[in-house]
């Protein structure tokens, strides 16, 4: 049995600091298994033994995974300055997760951001020798095709002189708009580097006007989610990151 202190427990789901868990016992607030707790500090079990706070019972879990559809507009980091953060925009009961974004989207990127606080799954994603593959939807600057992505196979060269890994481009739809030619793209990408796709797109002499990341390893974005919504993982869709 693994066991650990009640307050501890409590507190990891943010119902409280330890003093205030102090208090709720004293209040009569907290039961254990069905009997009014006495003591803040006893023991308890999370996953196996039943405790309550104001007679709603607790949903314990160490580690939570977040699927947020990111809008644009907002920073992949936990704290900032100047911009809202994608941390903000989760709903309050997740606050008390410490939860991070696993890799980044840049501020004017949409789509899929996996936030958790499971330090060792953001690790082995973002591990530049497991080339976990990353997918985007991109609109870009001119008629993109098969000379592409040829070049994308065989690797570009960014402007800091980095050669890419191989990468797969699959073009959608060609289309004209103010008499501008646009292009309609997939990129997968099994690498991470800094702005790497609209560098990509630069490097081909085109430009990206529109990002969004559609998938990560084996996690899809779900269409359903509006933008700037978010929710847990499924347990199949953890299973399969793991
Ligand atoms: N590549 C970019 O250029 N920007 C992103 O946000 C993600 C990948």
């Amino acid at each position: 049995k693994k066991t650990q202190r009640i307050d501890k427990i409590l507190g990891h789901l943010g119902k409280g600091s330890r003093s205030d868990l102090k208090k709720m016992v004293k209040q009569g607030r907290i039961t254990l298994n069905g009997q009014v707790l006495k003591d803040s500090g006893a023991q308890a079990d999370p996953y196996i033994d039943q405790i309550e706070v104001d007679g709603e019972a607790i949903f314990y879990r160490e580690f939570v995974y977040i699927m947020l559809h990111k809008p644009a507009g907002v920073v992949s980091a936990t704290e900032d300055q100047r911009d809202r953060t994608v941390i903000d925009l989760l709903p309050e009961q997740y606050k008390c997760f410490e939860l991070f974004p696993v890799g980044r989207l840049d501020k004017d990127t949409e789509g899929l951001l996996l936030l958790t606080n499971d330090g060792q799954l953001a690790h082995d994603l973002l591990s530049p020798r497991k080339h976990v593959p990353k997918t985007y939807f991109a609109k870009v600057e001119g008629h993109v095709g098969d000379r592409e992505a040829q070049r994308f196979v065989d690797g570009v060269t960014l402007d800091d002189g980095y050669k890419t890994l191989p990468a797969h481009l699959q073009v959608l739809q060609h289309v004209e708009k103010d008499d501008r030619k646009l292009s309609l793209i997939e990129l997968t990408i099994s690498e991470g580097k800094f702005h790497q796709v609209k560098r990509m797109f630069e490097a081909v002499d085109s430009k990206v006007l529109f990002l969004k990341r559609i998938s990560m390893g084996s996690l899809a974005l779900d269409e359903e989610l509006p933008l700037g919504a978010s929710r847990e993982l499924h347990p199949e869709e953890l299973a399969s990151l793991m």
